[in-house]
């Protein structure tokens, strides 16, 4: 499938959608630091579908170094499918994804190199502090961790985003999940291996503003927890448990009263106060329900994660060849 040359050792992985402000300066940056560890690298960026001259930029890149590569979506696909598409493309030994805005510090992976050289197949960089990131941002990660730290079975490292180190036989093993929804947080955490840690200080944006709104930060979050956990179909059992508890003693407390007092023909208050509250939680547990069946029919659907319009100094890797 590829040509005779050698794999190359280090492959660095850059998902961009619309990063054109920002790919001269992240070339100048890495490059040197790459040529520092090893002459050995290949840069694979994934162009998401951009709109602007991001794709004209890397191929002028290209034409001036060959390890410079590009993959172009055919449209936008979205940060963890670009990932995914950079990862079937990579041939390093070793491999790390990267932002493109440098909020991933490129100086670190020459520590992550060294860490990877000890023996490690995993190297996390994690953030010690959010400065580049707002407020509510900060919180609501935090929140998310925690909650999807009790909901499913593994534990996904805190403040750890997508930059890390993965050693080859890492990739492989997560390339072959055939999942459509690629949570890549979790399905790195999911694949273990032998990890270790470095730590940095998290910078702003170099240029640009950040590709994610609250909706999309929310849906990514709800991926998350419906791909790594089934305790949201599972409470209503407890839940289902507990109201018909209440209401069975309420029937025997009812009972006891006729028999007792009479019967009163007043109540439509408390008739409607349950109806009301069995109808939501019938429903919310029906749309949750409902969520995990769509998750199954877009799995089962078994689309391609992404398309390749056309790839600069490499091969095209169809999300399918590797199996
Ligand atoms: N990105 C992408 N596709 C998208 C959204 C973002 O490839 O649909 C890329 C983006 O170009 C950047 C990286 O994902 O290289 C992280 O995006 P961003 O910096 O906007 O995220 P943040 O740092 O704000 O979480
Ligand atoms: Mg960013």
């Amino acid at each position: 499938m590829m040509n005779s040359s050698l794999p190359p050792r280090i492959s660095i992985v850059v998902p961009m959608y619309n990063e054109s402000e920002n790919v001269a300066i992240f070339f100048e940056t890495l490059v040197p630091i790459l040529d520092h560890i090893d002459s050995d690298w290949e840069v694979v960026c994934v162009d998401d579908g951009s709109a602007d001259d991001t794709v004209a930029r890397v191929k002028a890149r290209h034409s001036q170094d060959s390890r410079i590569k590009l993959v172009s979506l055919s449209r936008n696909f979205g940060k963890e499918a670009a990932l995914t598409a950079g990862l079937f493309h990579a041939r390093g030994q070793a491999v790390i994804p990267m932002d493109a805005d440098l909020q991933d510090p490129p100086e670190l992976i020459v520590e992550m190199v060294e860490k990877w050289r000890e023996g490690f197949q995993v190297v996390l960089a994690t953030r010690r502090l959010r400065n580049g990131d707002g407020m509510l941002k900060r919180i609501t990660a935090a929140w998310f961790y925690r909650l999807i730290g009790k909901l499913s079975n593994i534990d996904i490292p805190k403040n750890t985003g997508d930059f890390r180190l993965m050693d080859r036989v890492v990739v492989d093993a997560l390339l072959h999940l055939p999942e459509r929804t690629r949570f890549m947080k979790g399905l790195l955490a999911w694949v273990g291996f032998r990890t270790t840690q470095v730590f940095y200080d998290r910078p702003e944006r170099a240029a640009g503003n950040t590709k994610f709104n609250f909706r999309s930060l929310w849906k990514l979050a709800l991926d998350g927890v419906f791909a790594f956990s089934t305790v949201p179909l599972k409470i209503w059992t407890y839940v289902g448990a507990v109201i018909s508890l209440f209401s069975f003693s309420y029937a025997i407390y009812l009972i006891i009263r006729t028999i007792t007092s009479g019967s009163d023909v007043p109540g439509y208050a408390s008739i409607m106060v349950a109806v009301l509250f069995i109808g939501g939680i019938q429903l919310i547990s029906l749309g949750i329900i409902g969520e995990y069946v769509g998750r199954i029919y877009r799995e089962t659907k078994q689309r391609p994660l992404y398309l390749v319009q056309e790839t600069v100094g490499m091969e095209k890797v169809n999300v399918y060849d590797p199996y």
